[in-house]
């Protein structure tokens, strides 16, 4: 009998343990740390052996195949030694892709899956289709395939996931862009992370379709490669950020330029799909859009605030800055990848008066920001928080202040924006971007 260990008990963990199980394996889950309550209840409905706390490890490398949680680094000692012992370490994805006869739509990119693997579910929601959303969101792929098979998936994949994915095939695969992010999970290689998020490509067969964003350089030198190989030139379908679309822009609920090109995305993959211009329309018009990006919050005096929390990364937020039409107070700051922030330079010049930091470390941000000149031509104002009580009250009264300057000097009342799109991961002082994001939200409805 085959046996299948799965490492890391979460969503993807649990429910590959149900759906390896049913299709006759002998299954052992092992996690480093505790496991979630509702994880243990599903496998303890379906009498699913497990560990949790540490590692067994000599049950581990008698596998035949390990399913790994995307978590979980390659370099950690247990997933070198199963390397090295030859035994193939896969992806929840690609391990529940071989019990389903769903085509799949998958989605990756430096920024934007999320927004458009929901959108894109949106649509096929809206017509009708049977529909599964999976990956990075919704439930686990192997628990639906297992209990409550699809004909579609729609799939958020994460480089981590493509690292250990070989024989799935994609029939539909978009990929919005490449900037860097996740370095030390590369070796601080660009070039690793970028093969990892082309390995979408794999197995796409003439009639499918690879759907990317030709703006983006990085990508198009990786479509140079794929011309010149085997990959079935038919399927390549890229789109620019003028690929007529069908509803005009004026009326598409996301706003930004980022959004227009994850709804050209989201378009081009439904057609293939073939679904109607005309449910499209509905949803690229009524789409509500997902929390924690670029998520309006309220008007409290005439400011507008904005919850742009996921913007973990400097490109993020450099869309983000990109879709102000107000004068803006910026909220960043958090625990730091690496990021170069000249990105936003010039985008924090013309759109921004005030600059907020909040994180326990914020010399970086000083060393970069502090002198250079704002919006209204005067140094930017510059404020230095470290929580996030702090930092909303101290935000709200500089931008009341502003307003009230501003308004004073051409005799009008001003309106500004207070946007937190912070450029980094929350870990410093939150547990995850989406506390991060309540927090902001809820003492901004505090105020
Ligand atoms: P991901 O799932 O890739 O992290 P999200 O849809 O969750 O992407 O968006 C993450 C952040 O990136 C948000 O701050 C959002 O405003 C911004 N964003 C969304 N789409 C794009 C895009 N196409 N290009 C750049 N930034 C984007």
């Amino acid at each position: 009998m085959k046996k299948l260990v799965i490492l890391g008990a979460g969503e993807s963990g649990a429910g590959t343990a149900v759906l390896a199980l049913k299709q006759g394996y002998e299954v052992f889950v092992s996690d480093m740390g505790a496991i979630k309550p509702q994880y243990k209840q599903l496998m303890e409905a379906h009498h699913v052996p497990f560990e949790e706390n540490g590692h067994t490890e000599a049950l581990i490398l008698d596998a035949t195949e390990v399913v790994k949680s995307p978590g979980i680094p390659n370099d950690a000692p247990l997933i070198r030694k199963l390397v090295e012992k030859g035994v193939p370490i896969l992806s929840e994805i690609e391990f529940a892709g071989r019990y389903t006869n769903a085509q799949f739509v998958c989605i990756t990119g430096s920024n934007g899956k999320t927004t458009t693997t929901s959108l894109i579910y949106d649509i096929f929601c809206r017509a009708g289709y049977n529909v599964g959303l999976a990956g990075n969101i919704g439930k686990s792929l192997a628990l639906q395939v297992a209990e409550d098979d699809k004909q579609w998936y729609v799939v958020e994949l994460s480089s981590f996931q493509l690292d250990n994915m070989y024989d799935f095939r994609a029939h539909i695969a978009v990929l919005m862009n490449i900037t860097p992010d996740h370095m030390d999970r590369y070796d601080f290689c660009f070039q690793n992370y970028v093969d990892a998020k082309m390995r979408i490509t794999r197995n796409q067969r003439p009639d499918d379709a690879f759907i990317y964003w030709q703006g983006d350089p990085v990508i198009m030198k990786e479509v140079e490669k794929l011309a010149a190989s085997t990959f079935p030139k038919e399927a390549l379908m890229p789109f620019t950020a003028t690929t007529p679309l069908p509803v005009p822009d004026a009326e598409l609920s996301l706003k930004g330029v980022h959004n227009r090109l994850n709804a050209t995305a989201a378009t081009l993959a439904a057609r293939k799909a073939g679904i109607s211009d005309e449910v499209i329309a509905e949803s690229l018009r009524q789409f509500a859009g997902v929390e924690h990006r670029l998520q309006f919050v309220c008007e409290k005096n005439g400011i507008r605030f904005i919850n742009d929390s996921k913007a973990t990364n400097v490109n993020s937020c450099f869309y983000a800055l990109g879709a102000m039409t107000m004068p803006t107070l910026l909220i960043l700051g958090g625990k730091d990848k690496g990021n170069d922030y000249s990105e936003i330079d010039e985008l924090v010049q013309q759109k921004c008066h005030t600059l907020v930091y909040m994180g326990l470390h914020n010399e970086k941000l000083h060393e970069h920001f502090d002198g250079m000149q704002g919006c209204d031509g005067k140094p930017l104002n510059i404020i230095d928080t470290n929580n996030l009580a702090d930092c909303v009250r101290l935000s709200y009264d500089a931008a009341l202040q502003w307003n009230k300057h501003a308004g004073a000097d051409k005799s009008s009342e001003c309106q500004s924006t207070v946007l937190l799109s912070p450029c980094c991961a929350s870990f410093d002082l939150f547990s995850s971007y989406e506390d991060r994001g309540n927090q902001f939200m809820q003492a901004v409805r505090n105020l």
